[in-house]
């Protein structure tokens, strides 16, 4: 299986990093135009800006290529900036311009809507299903998840805010799972993802 990170802008190294854990060295691929992008079996989405990442794909041309492959079934996890564009819409209100959606997440999130960089936070989330007590949850200038629709289904929450959503595989988390040196999430989604492309 190979797996992809969206390259880019954002958090695109820390993915890296962590997935390196992980995976053969082999099977990691920095997506950054049609050609990388057609030898991945799975997405990451970094966090980062989601207005430029959006401009940039669409600029590469990997916007309509993904979106097709989305309808398909192709897993991808998005974190923070990652789960803006696959979310179905976006609330108005966080200031700017919004970027336009992919719509593989049935939510309706509002972007920076704990604030600015300087209300940045750490806390624990609690993942369903995952092993080993609170994971490390890292929100910056995260998005807030207003409205999860019946596609979707909430898998993390902080307190009793849902702070993660999957339909499928298609999973997004408002928090960086890439920055907390926490590996599990990470494991977690592969092993799910290496299971629906097995069967
Ligand atoms: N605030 C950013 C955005 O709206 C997301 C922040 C992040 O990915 N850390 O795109």
């Amino acid at each position: 299986m190979k797996v992809g990170v969206l390259a880019l802008q954002g958090n695109v190294p820390e993915h890296l990093q962590a997935l390196a854990g992980l995976l053969p060295k082999g099977d990691l691929v920095p997506v950054r135009d049609p050609s990388t992008f057609a030898q991945v079996d799975t997405l990451f989405l970094p966090g980062g800006e989601s207005t430029t990442i959006a401009r940039l794909l669409k600029e590469t041309h990997l916007w309509p290529l993904l979106a097709s492959r989305l309808k398909e079934g192709f897993p991808v996890l998005g974190t923070c900036a990652g789960l803006i564009l696959l979310a179905r819409d976006l609330a108005p209100g966080s200031g700017g311009r919004d970027p336009p959606t992919l719509g593989a997440l049935d939510v309706r999130v509002r972007r920076n809507d704990y604030g600015a960089q300087r209300e940045s936070f750490e806390g624990p989330v609690r993942v369903q299903g995952l092993s080993g007590g609170p994971f490390p949850g890292v929100f910056i200038r995260a998005p807030r998840i207003l409205d999860v629709g019946p596609n979707a289904e909430p898998f993390a929450w902080r307190d009793q805010e849902v702070v993660g959503v999957r339909a499928g595989v298609v999973w997004g988390t408002t928090f960086h799972p890439e920055l907390s040196g926490d590996l599990r999430l990470h494991r977690r989604f592969l092993a799910e993802v290496g299971r629906s492309i097995r069967t």
